[in-house]
């Protein structure tokens, strides 16, 4: 069991990516705590892992707001003991032109996926630290580490906030054994990339822009989250683990 005696949060843990991290860890002996909007799906996740043998538990959370964070990372903390690791996950898509991004769009993207981070890591290490040091992981994206015609300013621009907000908290927190690490997904078969998909020349677009010419699964993101999660990444911090079928490779 790599994760036994762990406690890891999930934001965004409802469905998708978060979900698939969140059996993986819970299969491999942690308890898992998910904070979503999705409460019923949420709630389904958790049932599940409790069916099989594992620990888990939802609270409703908006990564945008501090007072969701503080509650639940409190509540995390009074099931289970403490917390070990966080996994930012939670994040919306958004696609378009500068020139037809909307200031709101902008915004509503960057709270969610930059500000929902950063408030993420800023409620984590008081508790990480009182557990004696841990692990955070950001989900971040292929798309925030080159530019592309397939995506947008705000997502791209998000994306690559997490990318240089991991590595300031990387640095900041060494000293007392707190990790922190990005992931860099290339495009996986979730919900989010659904309406992408069902555009058949934009999903042929993105396949001839992937070189290994096909969608990954989630379980290949969940496997990387994983890792660095672990004890077995213990003196990986700052790093960016691409796993995007060779996307940024060319
Ligand atoms: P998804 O849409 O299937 O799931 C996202 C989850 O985040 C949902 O459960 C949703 O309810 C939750 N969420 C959204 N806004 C929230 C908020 N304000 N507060 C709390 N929860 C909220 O998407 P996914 O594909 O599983 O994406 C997960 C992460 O991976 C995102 O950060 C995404 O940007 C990133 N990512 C995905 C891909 C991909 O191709 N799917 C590629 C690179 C990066």
């Amino acid at each position: 069991m790599r994760m036994a005696g762990k406690t890891a949060f999930i934001s965004g843990g409802a469905r998708g990516l978060g979900e698939a991290h969140a059996r993986l860890l819970a299969s491999e002996g942690a308890k898992v705590a998910l904070g979503d909007l999705l409460e019923g799906e949420g709630r389904q996740v958790v049932a599940d892992i409790q069916e099989g043998g594992g620990d888990a538990m939802f609270v409703r959370l908006d990564v945008t707001s501090e007072s969701d964070w503080q509650q639940a990372i409190a509540a995390t903390v009074d099931r289970f003991g403490s917390l070990n690791v966080i996994v930012n996950n939670a994040g919306v898509s958004g696609y378009g032109l500068v020139e037809d991004t909307s200031v709101e769009e902008w915004d509503r993207v960057l709270d969610i996926n930059a500000k929902g981070v950063f408030l993420g890591i800023k409620t984590a290490i008081p508790e990480l630290r009182k557990a004696g040091g841990g692990s955070i992981v950001n989900i971040s994206s292929q798309m925030g580490i080159v530019g592309s015609p397939m995506s947008s300013p705000q997502y791209q621009s998000s994306k690559a906030a997490v990318r240089l907000l991991t590595k300031t908290t990387a640095v900041q927190y060494a000293k007392e054994g707190i990790r922190c690490n990005s992931v860099h997904p290339g495009p996986i078969f979730t919900k989010m990339t659904e309406p992408r998909r069902a555009d058949p020349e934009v999903y042929g677009q993105m396949l001839a822009a992937i070189p290994m010419g096909r969608y990954g699964q989630p379980i290949e993101i969940a496997n990387a989250v994983l890792y660095l999660a672990s004890d077995e990444a213990s003196f990986v911090t700052g790093s960016e683990l691409v796993v995007d079928g060779g996307w940024t490779a060319q």
